[in-house]
């Protein structure tokens, strides 16, 4: 029944939802939910790093979100989410308990990490710390990576990054005025200069990847060396 089921969301084009249970979740320096979800259907899964899941967060939403690893031995999986206290999905992760049944659709395409021997220079908002995460822990030799977050609290990033192992990402305070993008700017072409062609992944609120890119271009990265995947809109 399960699977007749998904092939006939399959073949209508709809995204197919299965049960996981909720067995892990803390809540993170005030402004993060880090969730386990445990189910024999994410034995089966097949996800890469970078990949997103849909959640379905109330009756007909769903929300799109980036688990840090799938483990199919074990049926688990893991997600950062950030609270920040506007919308449903993220209303949804603060309410969560233990033993909560959620419901999660198969992985789909999202930006794809190609291991590069030539490092990485990523940057993003509290949303893609888990997508970060995952790059991270996928790839071989990440010494030279740099991860750089503009967030909304430092300590409550600070908390999350070192619950996750990822200490060493740099932090910038946002603001109103954006200005702080230009403090992104200079750590980012500082970086660029460091290392041998690095390719350079741009993820989280739209308008702060326009704006680092067009940056970084007249600087005169090559448009080729950037990714850029927008995960929310702030218009
Ligand atoms: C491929 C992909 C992967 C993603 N992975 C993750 C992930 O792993 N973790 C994660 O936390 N998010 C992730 N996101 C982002 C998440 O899906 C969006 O932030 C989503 O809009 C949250 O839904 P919501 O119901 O809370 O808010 P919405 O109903 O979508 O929006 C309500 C209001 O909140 C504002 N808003 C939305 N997101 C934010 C934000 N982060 N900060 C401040 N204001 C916001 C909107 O502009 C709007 O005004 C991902 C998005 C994509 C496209």
């Amino acid at each position: 029944m399960f699977f007749l089921k998904k092939m006939v969301m399959n073949l209508l084009g709809r995204v197919f939802f299965y049960p996981v249970c909720i067995s892990a979740v803390e809540n993170v320096g005030g402004d993060f939910c880090v969730v386990e979800m445990q189910g024999d259907a994410l034995k089966k899964v097949h996800w890469n790093p970078g990949e997103k899941m849909k959640i379905r967060v109330g009756k007909g939403k769903e929300r799109s979100y980036t688990p840090l690893f799938v483990d199919r031995d074990k049926g688990k999986t893991k997600f950062v989410i950030h609270l920040h206290r506007k919308g449903p999905g993220s209303n949804w992760a603060s309410n969560l308990k233990i033993g909560d049944t959620s419901h999660l659709s198969e992985s789909r395409k999202s930006l794809t990490f190609i291991p590069s021997d030539k490092g990485y220079i990523f940057f993003g908002d509290e949303t893609t710390i888990g997508a970060a995460y995952a790059l991270k822990f996928s790839q071989k030799n990440t010494d030279s990576f740099t991860f750089v977050f503009e967030v909304s609290s430092l300590s409550s990033a600070e908390q999350v990054l070192a619950h996750l192992n990822m200490n060493r990402a740099k932090l910038v305070l946002k603001n109103k005025e954006n200005t702080h993008l230009a403090d992104v700017e200079k750590i980012l072409s500082e970086e660029m200069r460091k290392g041998i062609n690095p390719q350079l992944i741009l993820m989280g609120n739209t308008q702060s990847i326009i704006k680092i890119r067009n940056a970084l271009i007249s600087l005169g990265c090559p448009s080729s060396q950037c990714k850029m995947k927008s995960y929310w809109s702030s218009r």
